[in-house]
């Protein structure tokens, strides 16, 4: 009798497909993989089933090619939230276990470890004075690193330690080699630095997720897991609290998840975690080459690694004994995938927290209305640092009314004058703009032409330094023209502010003091940023011009005086997250400002100082604004209070993907109207539907790189109902003919809506 197997393949069908495995074949488990034959080429799939009964006619079932791996990739827990996470997004399973998968494996590799390296000091070498090597400052800095726990080959290139110093000190025995990795069975508690005495606050916030933690020590099995919400303003010693509570859970011999924003893993932020512990830390990102990362996950997996620090995908590290989960500043949009497998990194954390029963710390300034609600009504519990831990002061804010001012390059004669006395201090200034090149568009000042891209709808930004006109929503490039592509005059004009035209202007307005730009065009090239956030925090810079890389989590001890120079447009934004995306950048910000002893200012300029935003934020800060805004969105019925899906389509030809979405809107409807026929649903002929289907309506960025974009928005109450909707209609939507000319997607709990 063969056995048959059913595979999750990674295509765009929901559809599990059956093939026949040879008699000399190994069975797979579930989680295994298989290459096999799919239409005319080979593919590695997933096992979901083993001894199925064919879905067709058995003797048409192709034959399994290989047998990749007969062992599940994932342990079970692990499993089970990526199957949980496919029916969640309503994505097909295979993209979402090949999307969850390292992709050295992706492209079919057993997950084998390649041969690690590792060195390490020998005991001679851990007794030596580091300054016994001041004459030999290589040898130094080896000695320094290795202190804190042996580095692989790799780490050590990267560290670009000399090769020379690294032998003489082999050859005088202070330092060995080792070709086995360890497996990490619990930390010795020795720590490499001396931890702060935590503030009152503090130590409640360590104390109450500590008597949390499903430590063996604590025991508390599944019932003690939680979900905790730190909140504390940007220098209130979050960071501290998570090293003191990681410090139980290493020393239980349990591993730590640390997620982080995409802009926030910086060598700083890894050194902290590296400097408190002498314990294997590994960090994943997307800088990573393909076995890099594949070794971090396998060594994370099995149970190598004590600590995994990485941005949003790294929560789908399979972990050998975690104990515990750290989202540090929750509310960053980067946890969100925008495209293919829309995920959220930050809500499935939580359900994989719930599953396997351990504890999540979500960390923030700001945090996210969603988690502030599930605060507020008690499913998490709520952690408060309010002061600034050491001896940082709270910092001022005050708004600078732009109305009937006059502005030099964006800078109002109010804030230039203050930017003086600050920087006549001694002090540092940073100015914010969300907006880099060197101006938002070109005009014509004769016949009012615009710079708009050919492919999108939407303006070319201005960037004088590479003499082009850049589309920032597809990429293209052309050089600026010296006329008018209308009328042909010459008079051409550029509007809105850019960051390159703000540095230019500062060079000339302070010429003695100098100035750096940190957005994305000036740091492109390897190292940039860290040059120059390290230049900035040395003082070699008196005034610092950014884009929203610089809002986050750089430590300016130097800076006095932020400035917000322009964000009037959040106010007035069609998005209903635009308020809490300005509250949270205006906080972040801010928190930039006089974090040692000095004392730090912020001062927004706005054309609408008494927007109830703005008067609610710096009267009274984020906490008074996210409670004003909580209660509007439950007015709404905007989410947390609601749950929303949307469905987005384009096409090179407009009515394509119009025509698309319609269908959906159609196909939605009929299978409401038939589950409420058949009693699925307790609504009756009064009420309106459970889940409203809302468009078809063009995005608000109408085109993109030459197609067409329309959405289609689900909104219901509550999300049970529209989860039930969705499951009841994939498969028909997967088959709809107008899908022929146009491409979907569909977005649970979309973040945004451009
Ligand atoms: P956050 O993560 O909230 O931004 P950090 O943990 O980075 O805050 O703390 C900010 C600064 O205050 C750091 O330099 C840290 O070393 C210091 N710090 C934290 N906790 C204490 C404390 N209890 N006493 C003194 N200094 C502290
Ligand atoms: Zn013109
Ligand atoms: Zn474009």
């Amino acid at each position: 009798m063969p056995t048959y197997i059913r595979i999750a393949l990674p295509v765009p069908l929901r559809r599990k497909y059956d093939y026949v495995l040879a008699p000399e074949q190994p069975v797979p488990k579930l989680g295994g993989r298989v290459r096999v034959p799919f239409g005319s080429r080979d593919m590695v799939g997933f096992v979901v089933a083993v001894g199925v009964e064919p879905e067709i006619d058995a003797s048409l079932l192709r034959e399994v090619i290989a047998v990749t791996d007969v062992e599940p990739l994932w342990p079970k827990p692990m499993w089970q939230l990526l199957l949980w996470a496919a029916s969640y997004y309503h994505h097909p399973l295979g993209e979402v276990l090949t999307h969850a998968a390292p992709i050295a494996v992706k492209q079919g590799e057993p997950p084998s470890y390649t041969q690690i390296k590792r060195f390490l000091l020998t005991e001679a070498g851990t007794a030596v004075d580091i300054n016994s090597l001041k004459r030999a400052a290589q040898q130094q800095r080896i000695l320094a690193a290795l202190q804190k726990g042996a580095l692989s080959a790799a780490q050590m290139k990267r560290e670009e330690f000399s090769p020379a110093a690294l032998k003489a000190m082999q050859d005088k025995g202070l330092v060995e080699s080792e070709q086995s990795l360890p497996k990490f069975e619990r930390w010795d508690g020795a720590l490499l630095e001396q931890p702060h005495a935590l503030n009152p606050q503090q130590a409640v916030a360590v104390g109450a997720i500590t008597a949390s933690l499903n430590t063996p020590e604590q025991n508390n099995t599944s019932a003690g897991a939680k979900i905790w919400l730190l909140e504390g303003v940007t220098g209130s010693g979050k960071t501290e609290v998570y090293l003191q509570v990681m410090a139980e859970v290493l020393n239980a011999g349990q591993q730590v998840l640390v997620l982080v924003p995409e802009i926030g893993l910086t060598p700083q932020t890894v050194a902290r975690f590296r400097d408190r512990f002498q314990a294997p830390v590994i960090v994943l990102h997307s800088g990573l080459s393909d076995q890099e990362r594949l070794q971090g996950w396998l060594q994370a997996r099995d149970g190598h690694a004590a600590i995994i620090l990485g941005t949003r995908s790294a929560i789908f590290t399979p972990l050998h004994n975690l104990g515990l989960l750290i989202i540090d500043e929750e509310h960053d949009g980067s946890f969100k995938q925008q495209d293919g497998f829309r995920y959220n990194a930050r809500d499935l954390a939580i359900k994989r927290a719930q599953q396997e029963g351990f504890s999540v710390v979500l960390g923030s300034a700001t945090p996210s209305l969603e988690t502030l609600a599930n605060a507020r009504s008690k499913r998490y519990g709520h952690l408060q640092l309010s002061n600034r831990a050491g001896e940082a002061q709270p910092v001022k804010s005050g708004v600078i009314d732009l109305k009937a001012q006059r502005l030099h390059n964006g800078l109002s004669d109010q804030l230039l004058a203050v930017m003086q006395k600050h920087l006549d201090a001694g002090n540092q200034v940073l100015l914010f703009l969300n907006r880099r090149g060197f101006a938002s568009a070109l005009l014509c000042h004769e016949c009012g032409w615009v710079s708009e891209c050919h492919r999108c709808q939407a303006n070319m930004t201005v960037h004088q330094q590479t003499h082009t006109l850049q589309c920032h929503h597809c990429g293209a490039q052309r050089r600026i023209p010296r006329q008018c592509g209308h009328c042909g005059s010459t008079q051409l004009i550029t509007r809105g502010l850019g960051t390159e035209q703000l540095e230019e202007a500062i060079a000339k307005r302070f010429p003695n003091y100098p100035a750096v730009r940190i957005d994305r065009d000036s740091t492109r090239k390897k190292g940039q940023l860290e040059d120059y956030l390290q230049a900035a925090a040395r003082g070699d810079y008196r005034i610092l011009i950014g884009t929203q890389m610089l809002a986050k989590g750089h430590h300016f001890p130097n800076v006095t005086l932020v400035s917000l120079l322009d964000v009037d447009g959040a106010l007035f934004s069609a998005d209903f997250r635009a308020p809490e995306r300005l509250a949270q950048l205006y906080v972040q910000v801010a928190g930039r400002a006089g974090r040692a002893s000095k004392r730090g200012s912020v001062l927004l300029q706005t054309h609408h100082p008494d927007h109830p935003l703005i008067q609610e934020l710096v009267q009274n800060g984020y906490q008074d604004f996210a409670q004003t805004a909580l209660t509007e969105r439950e007015q709404a019925l905007m989410p947390p209070y609601a749950a929303m899906a949307l469905f987005r389509a384009e096409a090179t030809e407009k009515s394509a993907a119009e025509a698309l979405l319609q269908a959906i809107h159609d196909t939605l409807l009929a299978q409401q109207t038939a589950s409420e026929h058949n009693g699925q649903t307790a609504s009756n002929a009064y009420d309106a539907p459970e889940v409203a289907v809302i468009g078809p309506m063009p995005a608000p960025l109408a085109r993109r790189a030459g197609r067409f974009r329309y959405q289609l928005m689900l909104h219901a109450t509550s999300r049970a109902p529209l989860h039930r909707l969705l499951q009841a209609s994939m498969h028909l939507l997967e088959t709809l003919p107008q899908a022929r000319k146009a491409r979907w997607s569909l977005d649970i709990d979309p973040q945004d809506f451009t």
